[in-house]
């Protein structure tokens, strides 16, 4: 048995909601047309409270194959009761929709929309995509929560990634009672940096790993959310506190193989690791030994790879410093 589908309405910008108070919406947003010159719309979903109050947008899949995030908004909207309710909540299920439909990271065009945040009104596909992403729909935000994955070939910790040294983003971050936080300012071209430009706060939530749905990371997320809707007393709901407190990490950098072959990590993610530690071997295709990779200092496994074969210039891990 299938639930009615009313029809979905078609809006070229979030300003031309006007849904009552206290209800829930479904939107298309047009964004740009496609090489039959047919819209190419953003699914968009939207409660409003029975009060005024500010308006939280949660974005997913800004990587097409990035699918956790997802889930998390479709769990949101399902548990919210918009009669206690103050303000807007605007879930962003798929941001960049040419990417999901062919399940990849990067824009159709090869670039990862991550790196050409806000965009340009005239620029290349993706810079396109990007600007009227931001003008059309980011910018009337009040918070962003941007929800991410690790990439393909990869596996995360369920960790933020924000300015900790603004306190409305080290309070978002802290009540997603994640398993780590690093702190990391706002960089070019990326979604979060972007909204910051707009003086909007923003943090990155990394949910898990692409391409799946993990039932507890989708859990976690949820939670998280909820919890922000509670300190912006959007909800008046109980902030659910976490179960041991983050690792705070002041900085992270990925480490890199300087050869290729096949590699084998010898290290789990969460791990804390010291400086001279063996985190990875590689081996050509025959089984020889090629190299033994060392921590170059003490740290924190935030990420790491899952995919053997590399080349030169391949991720190994991603390492926290505490
Ligand atoms: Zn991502």
């Amino acid at each position: 048995m299938t639930a009615a589908n009313p029809e979905v309405p078609t809006i070229l910008s979030l300003e031309a909601i006007d849904q009552p108070a206290a209800s829930i919406r479904k939107y298309w947003l047009r964004i740009i047309s496609d090489g039959l010159g047919e819209p190419v719309r953003v699914p968009i979903i939207c409660a409003r409270g029975n009060e005024e109050g500010p308006t939280l947008g949660v974005t997913a899949a800004v990587h097409g194959d990035e699918l956790n995030g997802i889930r998390v908004i479709q769990r949101l909207f399902a548990d919210l009761d918009v009669n206690h309710l103050k303000g807007m909540v605007v879930g962003v299920l798929v941001v960049n929709v040419p990417a999901f439909l062919r399940q990849t990271r990067v824009y159709t065009d090869g670039f990862d929309l991550n790196h050409v945040m806000p965009g340009r009104e005239n620029g290349r596909a993706s810079e396109v995509y990007a600007y009227r992403l931001v003008d059309r729909i980011i910018r009337h935000f009040d918070y962003l929560l941007d929800l991410h994955t690790a990439s393909r070939g990869r596996i995360n910790s369920y960790y933020v990634r924000a300015d900790m040294s603004q306190e409305v983003t080290r309070q978002l971050s802290i009540l997603q009672n994640p398993q780590l936080i690093v702190h990391n300012p706002p960089s070019d071209g990326t979604l979060r940096g972007a909204a910051d430009a707009l003086d909007i706060p923003a943090v990155t939530l990394e949910v898990g790993n692409p391409g799946v749905y993990q039932r507890s990371m989708i859990r976690s997320g949820t939670e998280g959310v909820h919890n922000v809707l509670s300190y912006l007393k959007m909800t008046q709901d109980n902030i659910v506190p976490p179960a041991s407190p983050p690792v705070m990490c002041k900085r992270s950098y990925w480490i890199y193989t300087h050869t290729g072959g096949l590699l084998t990590l010898e290290v789990n993610l969460l791990q804390e690791i010291k400086a001279g530690d063996l985190i990875a071997t590689q081996r050509d295709v025959f089984g020889t030994l090629k190299e033994q990779y060392l921590a170059p200092e003490d740290g924190i496994v935030i990420g790491k790879s899952t995919m053997p074969v590399n080349r030169s210039g391949g991720r190994i891990l991603h390492l926290g410093l505490v």
